[in-house]
């Protein structure tokens, strides 16, 4: 049976990979710097170790054959664009990579997926809301305006140094917002639509939420199932990328609160408030994944909204619960 790692097992995306990869037969060890906080974990074996420790990841990668490359230190745009996190973002993120490659290549790990993102695309090509770039090739010249995205851009840089250099298989994603079930959906590191979700749960009927920013600048988002396919798809294909893994049903983020508003059956204002926001627009191209997979993510947005929504409602129902028991 083949045996493989799963590194940020403890989280969102990993949580969801290290079971799908479970139903397909794999062994898997999970890794992560915590354990999973809403899931028991699929994996055969999980490890709680620091990815940042050399002796942890010597002991981690014996005896595996794939890794897929998920920990890194990261959050939503609260986390990512406030400024307070760059040292240790980049600091954190990169050294888990450079550890990663280095001892997994030396105990003849054979194959490495990385799990880049949209992030590092140049913000001069996202100024437009309407029409952002986001095709494969325009990453160069760089200009990410993150040091989320200038980590990701050098990580990426890294796999392929090591594919070319030490013969290791190297697979790249470059993910779209990924969004569903079991992911942060308070506290701070939460993405737009978790939070968005949260606030309309919080909400009463014809009440009113917080948005950052005047809401027109678009995204789209894809939900964790499509993902975790696409990662699956492109690991098993003998294309390395990097490509993009996201959906390319763009919205304004107002429009993303209304959908989830309407799911909730309810009414609501939105207020918008000064925040941290990224880019004016970004948008999954999709042209490269058709063409090398024969695939690309086409479920509808709603659709997953739906489930995302269903599952925080549960969560803050749960904390209210909670809080009244206390
Ligand atoms: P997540 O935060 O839920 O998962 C990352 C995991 O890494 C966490 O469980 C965290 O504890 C773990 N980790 C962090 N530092 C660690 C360390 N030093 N040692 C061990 N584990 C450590 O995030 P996610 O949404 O599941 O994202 C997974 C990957 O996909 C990340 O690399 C992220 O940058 C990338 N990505 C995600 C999205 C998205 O929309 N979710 C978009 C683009 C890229």
């Amino acid at each position: 049976m083949k045996k493989v790692l799963v590194s940020g097992a403890g989280g969102f995306i990993g949580g969801h990979l290290v079971r799908r990869l479970k139903s397909e037969g794999y062994w898997v060890r999970g890794v992560d710097i915590k354990r999973h906080e809403f899931a028991v974990t699929a994996a055969d074996e999980f490890i709680v170790g620091d990815l940042r420790e050399t002796d942890v990841v010597r002991g981690i990668v014996e005896g595996i054959s794939e890794v897929y490359q998920l920990a890194a230190d990261m959050g939503g745009a609260g986390y990512i664009f406030s400024g307070e996190h760059d040292a240790a973002v980049m600091h954190n993120s990169a050294t888990i990579n450079l550890n990663m490659l280095e001892w997994g290549r030396q105990a003849g790990v054979r194959k490495f997926f990385y799990s880049s993102s949209a992030c590092m695309y140049p913000e001069y090509n996202q100024l437009d809301p309407g029409n952002p770039n986001c095709s494969e090739e325009s990453a160069y010249p760089a200009a990410p305006d993150s040091e989320y995205g200038w980590e990701k851009l050098f990580s990426e840089r890294l796999y392929m140094a090591y594919m070319r250099n030490h013969g290791v298989q190297v697979r790249i994603a470059r993910f779209h917002n990924i969004f569903g079930p079991e992911g942060t959906w308070c506290g701070g590191r939460e993405k737009a639509p978790a939070a968005t979700c949260r606030k309309v749960a919080e909400a009463d009927d014809g009440g009113l939420i917080e948005l950052w920013g005047d809401g027109k600048q678009t995204r789209s988002f894809l939900y964790i199932d499509e993902c975790v396919d696409g990662v699956r798809r492109l690991m098993e294909s003998d294309f390395t990328g990097p490509v993009n893994i996201g959906s390319d049903e763009m919205v304004t983020i107002n429009q993303l609160a209304q959908m989830i508003a309407k799911v909730a059956g309810k009414r609501i204002t939105i207020q918008h408030i000064p925040g941290p926001l990224g880019v004016r627009g970004r948008n999954s191209d999709n042209r490269l994944i058709r063409e090398k997979l024969q695939w690309a993510p086409s479920r509808p947005l709603a659709e997953g909204l739906e489930k995302q929504y269903r599952w925080v409602e549960a969560q803050v129902k749960n904390a209210v619960a909670g809080l009244a028991a206390q």
